[in-house]
Parts: C-alpha cells; sequence; structure tokens
C-alpha cells in the first residue's frame, strides 16, 4: 500500500460519508446542507481520483526500476516523468524513465555556458 492509496482509500471514504450525510439532509429538508455536503463530495471524489492517477503512477514506476535492476530494458514510461509532463517537455526529473535526466539537462545547460 502505498501513501497515494491511502489517501485515495481516506478520500473515497469521505465522499461516501458526506454523500450519505447529503441524502439524509436532502430527506430532511435541510437544502442548503445538502447542498454543501455534496459540493464535498466532489471535491473528495477528485481527491481519490487524483491519489488514484498517482498510485498507478507510482506502481508503474516501480515495476519500471525493478525491470531495470534485473537487467532487463524496458522502454520509457509516458509521460518519461512527472516533471517532464508539468514543464512541457522542457525538464526531467531524477527519476525520469526517460533518456534526459535533469544531471543530464544541466550538464547539457552548463557546458553550453562555455561557449
Ligand atoms: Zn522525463
Amino acid at each position: 500500500m502505498t501513501r497515494h492509496s491511502r489517501q485515495r482509500n481516506v478520500a473515497f471514504l469521505g465522499a461516501v460519508v458526506l454523500a450519505a450525510a447529503a441524502i439524509v439532509g436532502g430527506l430532511r429538508h435541510l437544502y442548503p446542507y445538502a447542498l454543501v455536503l455534496g459540493f464535498g463530495v466532489l471535491v473528495l471524489t477528485e481527491a481519490a481520483l487524483r491519489a488514484d492517477r498517482a498510485h498507478r503512477r507510482e506502481v508503474r514506476e516501480h515495476d519500471w526500476a525493478r525491470r531495470q535492476a534485473v537487467g532487463e530494458n524496458p522502454g520509457p514510461l509516458w509521460p518519461c516523468c512527472l516533471l517532464a509532463e508539468a514543464s512541457k517537455g522542457e525538464a526531467h526529473s531524477p527519476r525520469c524513465t526517460g533518456d534526459l535526466t535533469t544531471q543530464q539537462f544541466l550538464a547539457i545547460v552548463a557546458h553550453l555556458d562555455d561557449h
């Protein structure tokens, strides 16, 4: 169980509890409370989906690293790293599964300053 999977489970459980409370509020004609609780359901559902996505990425990265460690040559993941996704390919993290890591990128940039 990863940190992200725990966050996913907690957010999902919170969404279920809030949904139940919103339904009870709606049945008792407490519509403003039900509306606020419904908004909380949306927020927690979004958080659960993000945590699930991060968990799946972490599992894929671990599998990729394990395959590298046993001597296989797995292709890069897509995106190759989360920093590349956020920077639109301009930068890569040290855990990059592609060909260009941050250290390599910084070495290239440092070499450009020499000219
Ligand atoms: Zn990368």
